[in-house]
């Protein structure tokens, strides 16, 4: 049949399908109920929204009256008429206050019951079961799903895993009470003659915690361990497994542990996989799983959905600045379902297709396509979720009979994700259930063809210009932040392993100093190591001694005329290049990283992204801070405010991020006129060495950038006390930084200007974790904060301070999700920590460990590995107050001291109780609290409901007050100021009476 004439057939399907529910309304869209009441106002109003996706959102965690009463005010109160949705329809607009709180609190608890009922088949087996029975009684076939997303522990894992054998054991005893759903012939003992009648559906990502493609293998046999548990009791029971698809991140390692069970299961058909149309990948990966069937001579089953992640992927996709993996015209995903449904059915010898939609004209596209292709109704199934489209279904039921029912059953708490998703869905503009029941769109629209729309909105969105701005030389004005390493993207995945056995061959190189565009070698030689495995020799450098310091400075301001007068957009020109060969070189310049200081992939790929962005952002802020500004705008007069540099800069950098901030640092002094000398760490030092490389490959002219590495007992207060020496950018321990300044006041014989010191010290950052806070996140967010990259960063969160409401909680769950945590060579990715940066490190860290044990309760200390490498144990203590050196003192390792505290105020007040004040965080749902936490937390850089690591060039300036810095902050707009001394050029422009006319001199009498 062609086209056109099926497009004909499938647009008659769905009239028919229309007219035979015409009057009724799904549930959620009839505005009688008061589910359909606020269905109805939040598709009205977007702020209304909002605040109840959230409340629903919180909900759970409202565990006392008053913790509820405080958030129905904060999230509805003020005036708006929004209570009276929320409690039965009642009229109680302008009546809430008079209300009695008890009476709103069981109204509002009873009315968000209701609303997770409606999706929700039990929250017990025994509810489960009685709802299934209901639904079989009315025709319809079911697939059970446990409650549960995020696990964060190997328990909660295991618990997971239970209740689905419980469940199976359930459904093995109940299934022979339920007749058998009609066939037409075939096996009486199975529901429509071919169907088993136990039906599960597992999420992946919930039985085990640690799931991430960084370590694809892995996740992949930790979760295919869980699953062939469940797998084997399915089989056992005669059952049906379908693995449900999850976010993109983790979609390959779902198809793989699919392809891996199948395998060990090729004679039992009845265990699938669900494909989303929404994503890009989806038509290779139908195809290639259809080709693999056949290879492997087994029968498989695969749900197709569009899928349910669609707000998360774009916005997260937008935030780490990769591809968008999901079609972003509504039609297109529409249209490939359709594509791909037809390839599901044409191949359906070894594949039997289950269709998720509740889309007519999807639902009228199969219902053709499988009668056009003669396809054998066992092959078949339609399959929408519970507490939807109830008419919908009950339409495709009485036309094609065979449809299953999604049924999610457990406890509402982690069911609270599975709920806000439906309602998203279900509010969505786009929503075919809206535009159907809640709006009245045109049926004719409603069934055109998707391929058509489609094209039309495609060509529509390609004839709207972009607006890329661009600037001298055709520069893209707006920065934007290197894309972080995407580790669902094979081709990345597979480039760190070659990487690091590339930076393998060429080890034991020695590093000669670079001083005005020339090699120096020393005989003075420092080897770097792996502190992993300190007996693997990465190399040596040559270090500097005095006479090699005075000879780079000497060169330095040797270099500083000329570079001060090249024009800004030159100089910015170089740091343009030097991002270019950065880019180019970022798996081997990351797998240094990992050998010589021991971070983990993703982290090195991160350190040196982010020196990128910095070439990247002060290229464009030189540019835009090289142009003198005029001021005043008075006639017979110019004021030109511009810009210069100080002079010669040295550098001297940390090694925790030993490109990032060295790069920081040192184009933010290039690009502003300073010639730099720069010390690297000695734990670093052949890292430093790349910047040698990128700046040579950038073609800088000769002493503008000089590598000076070295003892810093040796050469440090020599460089810092030389009179040549204009600024100083430094980042490191505070002990340092304050030696710093106060060295640099020091005025020298010669000297002929005041020393400038950029400075960035320490931290004892905090986290505060509110009553109501989401502990699927906050648990994570913490430990990756404290923990990640072995707590050596100074942003690192160090105190966590919890609320007395759920401190029992949140300490059970920490300390059981640490438990997950593997400690081993940074190099191999099932390892999430690895060892820290050298002896002198560990010696100290063990330090705090033994004092946190005398002052302090230990709530958790990990295994190490044996053998060498600088390991120290993932700690957790708790019972810590401020007066204890733990909360006060900087450890940078793995050390984390919990504080229990009795309110929000006094979280506060502790989080605020150390000289330093550099990040802070706050897992907070209390728009109150939060907005008090943004007023009163007093940091530098304050995080939200997020880690508090990870700061992005451009986004999150970064950079503390007090003993944390001098309120500098790397990667903003102030920047570059600091490395240049502003300058007013004013000019008479009056000559006898006359004055030249200015533009915008628009004065009146
Ligand atoms: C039985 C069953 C099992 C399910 N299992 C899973 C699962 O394992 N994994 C999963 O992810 N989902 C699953 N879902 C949820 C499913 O993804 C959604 O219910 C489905 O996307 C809704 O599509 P629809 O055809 O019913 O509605 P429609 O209104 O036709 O389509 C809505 C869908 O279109 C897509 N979309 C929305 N806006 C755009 C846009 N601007 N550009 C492109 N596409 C857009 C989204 O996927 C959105 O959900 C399941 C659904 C059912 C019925």
């Amino acid at each position: 049949m062609d086209t056109s004439a099926l497009n004909e057939k499938i647009v008659g399907r769905g009239k028919t399908l229309f007219s035979s529910i015409s009057g009724e309304k799904p549930s959620l869209f009839d505005t009688a109920s008061w589910m359909g009441k606020v269905m109805d106002w939040s598709m009205q109003n977007k702020q209304f929204k909002t605040s109840l996706f959230r409340f629903v959102d919180v909900f759970p965690s409202l565990t006392t009256a008053s913790l509820l009463t405080d958030h129905v005010s904060e999230y509805f109160g003020e005036g708006q008429d929004l209570p009276a949705v929320l409690s039965s329809g009642a009229k109680m607009a302008g009546r809430f206050g008079s209300l009695g709180g008890a009476v709103l609190n069981k109204l509002i608890s009873a009315n968000i019951h209701e609303m997770a009922a409606q999706f929700i088949v039990g929250e017990t087996i025994k509810d489960a079961l009685k709802n299934i029975a209901r639904m079989r009684a009315d025709g319809f076939a079911a697939v059970l799903d446990v409650l549960g997303e995020a696990t964060l522990s190997a328990e909660e894992g295991e618990a997971y895993l239970t209740t689905y054998l419980e469940l199976l054991d359930a459904l093995e005893q109940e299934q022979g009470r339920w007749p058998g759903l009609p066939a037409d012939g075939g096996d009486p003992s199975l529901d429509w003659g071919h169907a088993p009648r136990i039906n599960i559906a597992v999420k992946p990502s919930a039985l085990f915690c640690q799931a991430n493609p960084q370590d694809f293998e892995g996740s992949v046999e930790a979760i295919l361990g869980q699953m062939r548990r469940i797998c084997a009791r399915v089989v056992q029971a005669g059952g049906f497994l379908c693995i449900d698809m999850e976010s993109y991140r983790l979609k390959g390692i779902i198809l793989e542990v699919f392809r891996r069970l199948k395998q060990e299961y090729r004679d039992y058909p009845h265990i699938g996989v669900v494909l989303q149309s929404y994503l890009k990948d989806t038509d290779q990966d139908l195809a290639e799983l259809l080709a693999w069937a056949r290879q492997h001579d087994t029968r498989i089953s695969i749900r197709l959905v569009k899928g349910a992640y669609w707000d998360y992927e774009v916005v997260r996709a937008r935030q780490m600045g990769w591809q968008i993996p999901v079609w972003t015209i509504k039609a297109e995903s529409d249209a490939a379902f359709e594509r791909q449904a037809r390839s599901i059915l044409e191949s359906h010898d070894v594949c039997h297709f289950a269709c998720a939609s509740h889309n007519i004209r999807t639902i009228a596209a199969v219902i053709e396509t499988a009668a056009a292709l003669q396809i054998p109704a066992s092959r078949y199934e339609f399959q929408m979720l519970y507490g939807m489209a109830e008419p919908v279904r009950r339409g495709i039921l009485r036309e094609v009979g065979r449809v299953r029912l999604y049924c999610p059953y457990g406890d509402m708490v982690p069911g609270m994700g599975y709920l806000v998703r439906r309602l998203l869905e279900n509010t969505a503009n786009e929503s075919f259930l809206r535009l159907s029941f809640g709006e009245d769109a045109r049926i004719e629209r409603l069934l055109e063809d998707p391929l058509v729309i489609a094209a039309q909105e495609r060509a529509a969105r390609d004839a709207t210009p972009r607006k890329v701005r661009t600037g001298p030389g055709g520069l893209v004005v707006r920065f934007v932040n290197e894309p972080l390493a995407d580790f669902s993207q094979p081709d990345q995945r597979a480039a760190f392993p070659q990487a690091i056995a590339q930076v393998r061959a060429q080890l034991g190189r020695t590093y000669p100093l670079y001083i005005n565009g020339r090699e120096v070698v020393t005989n003075d030689l420092q080897p770097s190591s792996n502190p992993a495995r300190p007996s693997e020799l990465l190399g040596q450098v040559c270090q500097a001694g005095i006479p090699q310091v005075e000879q780079a400075i000497a060169a330095a301001k040797a270099a500083f005329p000329a570079w001060r007068d090249t024009a800004p957009r030159e100089r910015a020109e170089y740091l343009l290049t030097a991002a270019r060969f950065a880019r180019q070189r970022i798996f081997d310049l990351s797998a240094w990283q990992v050998l010589e200081i021991g971070k983990q992939w993703d982290q090195a790929y991160a350190d040196v992204a982010e020196a990128i962005d910095f070439l990247e952002y002060y290229a464009r802020e030189m540019l835009r801070l090289g142009a003198p500004v005029r001021l005043g705008h008075i006639p017979g007069e110019i004021n030109d405010y511009s810009y210069e540099p100080k002079g010669v800069a040295l550098v001297i950098a940390p090694w925790n991020f030993p490109l990032a901030i060295s790069m920081g640092m040192t184009a933010a002094a290039i690009v502003t006129g300073n010639p730099v000398v720069y010390k690297p760490s000695g734990l670093t030092a052949i890292i430093g060495h790349q910047l040698v490389e990128i700046f040579r490959e950038a073609g800088l002219p000769a002493g503008v950038f000089n590598y000076v590495p070295g003892q810093g007992a040796l050469i440090g207060d020599f460089m810092v006390d030389h009179a040549d020496i204009s600024l100083i950018a430094f980042t490191g321990s505070c002990e340092v930084g304050l030696r710093i300044i106060e060295r640099s006041a020091r005025v020298h014989p010669g000297q002929t200007h005041v020393k400038k010191v950029v400075c960035e010290m320490g931290g004892k950052n905090a986290i505060i974790i509110d009553a109501d806070a989401d502990l699927d996140e906050a648990v994570p967010q913490v430990l990756s904060s404290a923990f990640g990259f072995q707590g050596q960063k100074c942003s690192a969160c160090s105190r966590v301070i919890v609320l007395d409401e759920v401190y029992e909680r949140f300490v059970e769950r920490l300390v059981k999700a640490a438990s997950a945590w593997r400690i081993g060579p940074a190099e191999d990715p099932a390892f999430t920590m690895g060892a820290v940066a050298d002896a002198a490190a560990r010696e100290k860290i063990m330090g705090y460990i033994a004092l946190g044990r005398q002052e302090s309760t230990l709530l958790y200390e990990s295994q190490i590995p044996h053998g060498e490498g600088y390991w120290v144990p993932l700690t957790i203590v708790g019972g810590v107050t401020p007066q204890h050196r733990l909360a006060q003192e900087e450890i940078f390792g793995p050390v984390l001291a919990v504080m229990r505290v009795a309110d929000f105020e006094q979280a506060l007040q502790w989080a605020n109780s150390t000289p330093y004040a550099l990040t802070g965080g706050i897992f907070s749902r209390s728009p109150g609290h939060v907005e008090r936490a943004r007023r009163d937390f007093r940091v530098g850089n304050l995080y939200i409901n997020r880690g508090i690591t990870g700061a992005l060039v451009g986004r999150q300036p970064f950079g503390g007050a007090r003993m944390s810095g001098g309120g500098t902050k790397a990667g903003g707009p102030d920047y570059l100021q600091h490395f240049m001394d502003p300058r007013v050029v004013t000019e008479n422009t009056m000559r006898r009476g006359f004055a030249p006319h200015e533009e915008d001199d628009d004065w009146l009498e």
